[in-house]
């Protein structure tokens, strides 16, 4: 089995990519962001807590999305791979990836980071809100405290993979056309 990671700031175009990649390839697509917005939209007791930190730019708890990702790895049959979308998002997180993946033998294939600089990051999360409608994207305050927590909570993780050898990285500020082109030529 393959286990790609797509990293990269918020609003770097992960969701977009991750789409084509994993029709491609035959990968399982996971976003942890889209999952926590069903569970949000569903009204659950999980999305509501979700919610209240994902509308302030904090990353819901470790233990929570580990879960998550537990659950589609024990449910998902039938594809070549899986690919993790906004996951790992801290150190944390990413160990218990590797643990889980060492308990079946697996470990992390490779981690492709699509890097935006900051400001394109506000330009493109301002884009989107209005026709997404995410309430974490339409607050300027909330933007800012998002990129703040990728900083210092998710950027030390390319020093975690890079030690391993699996960090590969692509520029996200072309075209939706380039960047794919580029991550094919990873994989
Ligand atoms: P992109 O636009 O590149 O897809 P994004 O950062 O805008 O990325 P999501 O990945 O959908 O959007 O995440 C939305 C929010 O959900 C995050 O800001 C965070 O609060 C929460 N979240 C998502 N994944 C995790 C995670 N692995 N750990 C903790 N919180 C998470
Ligand atoms: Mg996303």
């Amino acid at each position: 089995m393959k286990y790609y990671i797509l990293f990269g700031p918020p609003g770097a175009g992960k969701g977009t990519q991750a789409t084509a990649m994993a029709e491609k390839f035959n990968l399982c697509h996971i976003s942890t962001g889209e999952l926590l917005r069903a569970e949000i939209k569903a009204g659950t007791e999980l999305g509501r807590q979700a919610a209240a930190l994902i509308n302030d730019g904090k990353l819901v708890p470790d233990r929570v999305v580990e879960a998550m990702i537990a659950g589609k790895f024990n449910s998902v049959k039938d594809v070549d791979g899986f690919l993790l979308d906004g996951f790992p998002r801290t150190l944390d997180q990413a160990e218990a990836l590797d643990e889980m993946l060492e308990e079946e033998g697996e470990e992390v294939t490779a981690v492709v980071s699509i890097m935006i600089p900051d400001e394109t990051i506000v330009r493109r999360i301002q884009g989107r809100a209005a026709i997404e409608g995410r309430a974490d994207d339409a607050d300027l305050s909330v933007i800012e405290h998002r990129i703040e927590t990728y900083h210092a909570q998710t950027e030390p993780l390319i020093a975690y993979y890079q030690a391993q050898d699996k960090y590969r990285q692509v520029d996200g500020t072309g075209t939706v056309e380039q960047v794919r082109e580029e991550i094919f030529k990873i994989l």
